[in-house]
Order: structure tokens, then C-alpha cells, then sequence
């Protein structure tokens, strides 16, 4: 049995269910160690909860990277696969096994989202990026964006994904990251600004700070941040997320200081909703989702 045949089995119910579930279609999210996403819980409430549980459903794969090409082939060629997740690390490598890209996620530079559609004989994977909606929604639930000044501490995939939300709605950026070349190449790629981990004095002076590395995953893991620069006055959002941990230190420290602070499970929650239009193209039922993982 292939691990897709494997994966179309997990959970399989009782036989007087089996039925139905054969027709159901799948989505799927394919990450390094697939255990620890959320995902799974918020899709599959959210289907049950519209009615729509005997249509869909919603699985987690574990997806090493010599896997990806051959997995994603694999989801091509097999009809009951409607639409992937994509996970760390997988965010880049997916790109090039794809028929098309949605624009934003080729200015991000990355796709977290593939919709695969059916249609006389034809099969046609196309990427998108939700991860930037998963930002900017929380953002603008809390501030106006326009005009704004974003502190931004990373320059990876979810730290482009957040520049561009950001600049989308006319805010100014300046990147800040450990490798400061990469820093200035995010910054020269959207026309913003660039400076160093090292001296964080300036963004006492921002509106908004957005950290996007992915220290804070871990209990132990140091704040890239320091305490004493987060003021009232901010909006801070972490955008780290894991299953066992629920608040990041950075985001009780930042809760500490009195800032408006924005968690990582609500930016999962919002890219999760775009991603649940673009699987099912119906409405989202948020509410079913927040409470799946906040
Ligand atoms: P990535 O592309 O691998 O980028 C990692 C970033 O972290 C880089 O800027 C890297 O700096 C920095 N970094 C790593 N270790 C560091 C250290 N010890 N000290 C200082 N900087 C360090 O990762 P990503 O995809 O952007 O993901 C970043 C975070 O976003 C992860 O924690 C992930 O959980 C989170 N995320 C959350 C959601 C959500 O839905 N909530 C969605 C996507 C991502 P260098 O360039 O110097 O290496």
C-alpha cells in the first residue's frame, strides 16, 4: 500500500459509514512533522459544522523534503485529493511542481495553499498564499494600516508574507534580521527599509511590531526582542505558533508592557479561513474554527 493509499485509510469509520466516506474528497496538510498542526481540528469542525463532513475531509501528512515531488505527483494523479496545505519546509519547493501561481504568492515567494481542480480529463494545480491574509485580518480587527510604521524581525516566508499584507494597506516597513543580508534583500524586493537584530533601539518608535522568526517555539527558546523596547502604545504580534505552546514568552512579555498583542493561532485561524473558500468555495464558519484552535 502507497502512504497516500495509507493516508486515504486513516480514521477510517465503521463499515455502514464507509459508503459515504469513499466519495468524500480530501485536503491535506503536508509539513516536516505534520503531528503538531492544528489544521486537521479546524477543518474538520469546520466541515461538519456547514454540513458539509460527508463531502470532505481533512488529513495530516508528515512529508520529508526527497518526498515532496514525489507526493505532490501523487495527490496530482489520485481524483479523491482536492487541496494541500503547505507546510514548513515546504513552502519554496512546491513552487516549481505547479501549473500556476497566484501573483501574491509569487511576490511572497512562497505558496502555503494548492487547489487542485478536475476538469475534462484536465488536472490543474494552482498555488496561492493565505498566509499573508492570515496577518493582515488580525492587524486590521485592532488598527487602521495606513500610514502606520511596522517593525518586522525576520526575513523569512512569514516575514514576506507580512511585509506584503502590510504594504498592501499603505504601511511603511523596515525589516530587521539575525543575517542582515537577507534583510536587505527582502527589503530591495518590496522597497522598503533594512537594519540589524542587533540594534532594535528604533522600533520603541513604530506602530506595529510583527516578529516572524521562528524562535519561540520552543518553552526555552531566548526573545529576539527585548522586553524594555515593547510600549504601550504597540501592536505586537507573534506570529509563532505550536501545538504545546499556547503564548510564545515574547507575546507575555509584550502582554506585560500593555501592548495590543496578536497571537500566532489567530494568524493560523485566518489563513486557515481563506484556505477553507479556496478548498470548498464556501463560507467559512470562524467562529467553529477559532474555538477548534484558540
Ligand atoms: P523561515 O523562512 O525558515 O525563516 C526563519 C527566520 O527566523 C529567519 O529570519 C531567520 O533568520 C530567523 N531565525 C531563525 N533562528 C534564529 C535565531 N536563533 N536567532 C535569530 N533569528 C533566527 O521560517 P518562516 O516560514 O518564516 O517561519 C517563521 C515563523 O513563522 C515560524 O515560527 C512559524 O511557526 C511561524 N508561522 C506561523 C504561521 C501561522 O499560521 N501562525 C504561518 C507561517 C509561519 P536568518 O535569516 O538569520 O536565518
Amino acid at each position: 500500500m502507497s502512504r497516500l493509499e495509507d493516508l486515504s485509510m486513516k480514521n477510517e469509520p465503521t463499515i455502514k459509514e464507509s459508503e459515504a466516506i469513499d466519495n468524500r474528497l480530501i485536503c491535506v496538510v503536508i509539513t516536516a512533522n505534520a503531528t503538531y498542526s492544528l489544521s486537521p481540528d479546524m477543518h474538520n469542525r469546520a466541515y461538519e459544522a456547514i454540513g458539509i463532513a460527508d463531502q470532505f475531509t481533512y488529513k495530516p501528512l508528515s512529508v520529508t523534503e526527497e518526498e515532496l515531488e514525489r507526493t505532490i505527483e501523487g495527490f496530482r494523479n489520485d481524483e479523491k485529493f482536492r487541496g494541500i496545505s503547505v507546510g514548513v519546509p515546504h513552502k519554496q519547493a512546491v513552487m516549481p511542481l505547479l501549473d500556476h501561481i497566484d501573483p501574491a504568492a509569487i511576490k511572497i515567494g512562497a505558496v502555503n495553499t494548492i487547489v487542485i481542480d478536475r476538469e475534462n480529463g484536465n488536472t490543474v494545480l494552482t498555488g496561492y498564499n493565505t498566509d499573508w491574509i492570515g496577518i493582515r485580518e488580525p492587524l486590521l480587527k485592532r488598527i487602521e494600516l495606513k500610514g502606520k510604521r511596522v517593525a518586522i524581525v525576520g526575513a523569512g516566508g512569514a516575514a514576506r508574507a507580512a511585509t506584503y499584507a502590510v504594504l498592501q494597506e499603505g504601511a511603511t516597513v523596515k525589516i530587521y534580521n539575525r543575517t542582515l543580508d537577507k534583510a536587505k534583500a527582502l527589503a530591495q524586493d518590496f522597497n522598503c527599509e533594512a537594519g540589524s537584530l542587533d540594534d532594535l533601539t528604533e522600533i520603541q518608535e513604530a506602530d506595529i511590531i510583527i516578529h516572524a522568526t521562528n524562535q519561540g517555539m520552543k518553552p526555552g527558546d531566548p526573545m529576539l526582542i527585548p522586553e524594555d523596547f515593547i510600549q504601550p502604545h504597540h501592536v505586537f504580534f507573534d506570529v509563532v505558533y505550536h501545538r504545546d505552546v499556547p503564548e510564545t514568552n515574547l507575546y507575555k512579555a509584550a502582554r506585560r508592557k500593555g501592548a495590543t498583542v496578536i497571537g500566532g493561532r489567530e494568524m493560523l485561524l485566518w489563513q486557515g479561513v481563506e484556505q477553507f473558500r479556496l478548498f470548498t468555495g464556501r463560507d467559512a464558519p470562524v467562529e467553529v474554527m477559532e474555538k477548534a484552535i484558540i
